[in-house]
């Protein structure tokens, strides 16, 4: 086992015992990859009190026998939920915790009954999860450089804004210099939107090519060393008519506030009301329909949610994005977006392209 992954195996073993299980059961590939190192895409990991065991199918041991230390492989031939549950059986682990939000039925089924009635599976969320929002240098490190890399992308892809260049051409180009860089690829389907499609916070690329005075709504983000980025910018093909140029300075004002109150201890709630409020202030808060931001890290949406009311407090080694818009149903919307690293007595905006407003 690796110095890092023993280190997380440690503390999750901790947060076992504070829960009085033996073991728990990880399911979900993010998961067993931040505790292992394993890639596979298909398998689950018991973390016991004293080891760990992977059990997966005969397309990934070699994989995973290659990619972890200290783990034991075992390769199961009948169904993965029922050998996990006879695994349980065999190695008498009795108390075991696991992720109700990552199991379907059938595989909670199958996994009661190969574990037979002397065990007891006892939901525990986001256990993992939890761990993963407190990023080590070496995961910041990582998150820093996808986050240049998606910076650099994006001013990129401002340079194609010419008019008559289509949606879905300028996603592709975006998508080819992730990877040219060195991206593994997307993090997320990448959002190139022209004109009132701008107003779908989710706009899919499509064939529409872009005309004279319309607004760019730009967001994408890249996986690099398994880390994901996200970045937003908007832009004014043509000259901007004054209300345009008024949502988007309350916008990145309510980012700017937002950004501000990013700080160890505070709760999300509060770095959401900050973007809100700003927002109110210019009576656009009805047009902000989603909320803040997300985490953000081996997934491109993960914990805390940087939502309305939500108590989570912000920790040291979190990263959030925050991404307050406006949308006008048929005339265009405005988002701008970066990623923060949140660190004990300052926060770190990890994105670099700049965010004044933009006529091209
Ligand atoms: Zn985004
Ligand atoms: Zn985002």
């Amino acid at each position: 086992m690796t110095k890092i992954s023993s280190k997380r195996i440690a503390t999750l073993r901790r947060e076992l015992a504070s829960r009085g299980l033996d073991a728990q059961l990880v399911t979900h590939p993010p998961d067993w990859y931040y505790l292992t190192g394993f890639t596979g895409e298909a398998g689950a990991l018991v973390v016991g009190k004293k080891g760990c065991a992977l059990i997966t199918d005969g397309r990934f041991t070699t994989q995973a026998k290659d990619e972890t230390r200290g783990v034991r492989i075992v390769q199961h031939k009948a169904g993965l939920y029922a050998s996990v549950g006879e695994f349980l059986k065999q190695t008498g682990t009795r108390r075991v915790g696991f992720d109700a939000g990552q199991l379907t039925v059938a595989q909670w089924e199958g996994l009661r009954k190969g574990a037979g009635a002397r065990t007891v599976l006892k939901p525990a969320n986001g256990v993992v999860l939890g761990l993963r929002t407190r990023k080590d240098p070496q995961e910041l490190a990582q998150m820093r450089r996808a986050a240049i890399l998606a910076s650099e992308v994006v001013e990129h892809a401002i340079r194609l804004l010419k008019p008559g260049v289509r949606e879905l051409e300028v996603a592709a180009e975006i998508e080819y210099q992730m990877r040219r860089l060195g991206a593994s690829g997307p993090a997320f389907e990448t959002i190139v939107a022209f004109g009132e499609r701008a107003a779908l916070p989710h706009a899919r690329p499509t064939a529409k090519r872009l005309r004279k005075n319309e607004l760019v709504v730009l967001d994408l983000g890249a996986i690099l060393g398994h880390y994901c980025s996200d970045i937003t910018r908007t832009i004014y093909v043509g000259t901007a008519p004054k209300p345009v140029k008024e949502w988007y300075k309350a916008v990145l004002e309510a980012q700017t506030a937002a950004i501000a109150a990013v700080r160890s201890g505070a709760t999300c709630g509060e770095v959401d009301a900050a973007a809100r409020t700003t927002l109110a202030g210019y009576k656009l808060d009805q047009y902000f329909v989603h909320s803040t931001g997300h985490g953000l890290g081996l997934e491109v949406h993960e914990d805390p949610r940087v939502a309305r009311g939500q108590k989570t407090r912000l920790k040291p080694g979190t990263v959030i994005t925050i991404e307050p818009g406006v949308y006008m149903p048929g005339v265009g919307g405005i988002r701008i977006e970066d990623d923060v690293a949140v660190h004990e007595n300052r926060s770190e905006i990890l994105t670099r392209a700049p965010r004044d407003f933009m006529e091209l």
